[in-house]
């Protein structure tokens, strides 16, 4: 089964860009998911192919029309298709590894990209749009952020990651951050690998990375699952 991404946005230009490069691009063009940049404006109607207005009781900026942005999502996404909606908008729920395992587990997704100050409200309500946020800051459009996103979901396809194993180790993936790595030389500006990683001794080096993840989740996230002391 392929994963199918449509991306809606005013800047198709700015897909694959990354993603067309490294593993997900080998991946792109060897079928393992698949990419169509949108055009919203081609769903424009008027003269001047309008796509945003003025917002509803005044302020500053611009807003995308629902009108507009519905034809390009119905043409996206017409009736039956089982993909979920989302929208990149900052109010949205921040994106976690729990649910880039889940869409990377479903059919594939429609992306739409906000720009200016974003969409009309009735759009994301009508077309049941899920709305999804990359991170606690504003970027100028929802492009990158999809970007993003489908880095985090088309590395976990089968087959994309050479090593599977790394994909279960990862911070997050057990409410815990990793461990620090070190590789050649032994010795960096005087600084040596830790010991115990030298050692061949593997259950000191898992119970060394354990204690090493605790400790840095603790420090740097305490709201992470991982963070919480047991629960006797
Ligand atoms: N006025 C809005 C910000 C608009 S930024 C507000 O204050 O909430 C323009 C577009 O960039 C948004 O519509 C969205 O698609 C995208 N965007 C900005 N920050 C984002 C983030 N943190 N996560 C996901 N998308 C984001």
């Amino acid at each position: 089964m392929t994963f199918k991404a449509s991306v809606l946005t005013l800047y198709p230009e700015m897909f694959p860009g990354a993603l067309g490069l490294s593993l997900a691009g080998r991946a792109l063009e060897g079928g393992t998911w698949s990419l169509e940049a949108i055009q919203i404006r081609d769903f424009a109607t008027d003269r001047h192919r309008t796509v945003d207005d003025t917002p509803a009781g005044g302020g500053a900026g611009m807003v995308m029309r629902a009108d507009v942005l519905a034809r390009a999502i119905d043409h996206a996404s017409p009736e039956g298709d089982l993909r979920p909606r989302l929208l990149m908008s900052p109010r949205g729920r921040p994106l976690t590894q729990a649910r880039v395992r889940e869409l990377a587990a479903g059919p594939g997704a429609v992306i739409l990209c906000g720009r200016f100050e974003g969409v009309d409200q009735r759009l994301i309500e009508a077309r049941g749009l899920e709305e999804v946020s990359i991170g606690d800051f504003i970027l100028s459009g929802g492009e990158p952020a999809a970007l993003v996103l489908l880095d985090a979901v088309v590395r976990l396809l089968p087959g994309v990651m050479g090593n599977a194993v790394s994909g279960e180790e990862e911070s997050f993936e057990n409410g815990l951050l990793e461990h620090p790595h070190y590789t050649r030389p032994q010795e960096f500006e005087g600084r040596e690998i830790p010991e115990v990683l030298i050692s061949g001794n593997h259950k000191k080096i898992a119970a060394w990375r354990r204690a090493q993840s605790e400790a840095l989740t603790k420090e740097r996230r305490p709201d992470l699952p991982g963070a919480q002391p047991l629960l006797k």
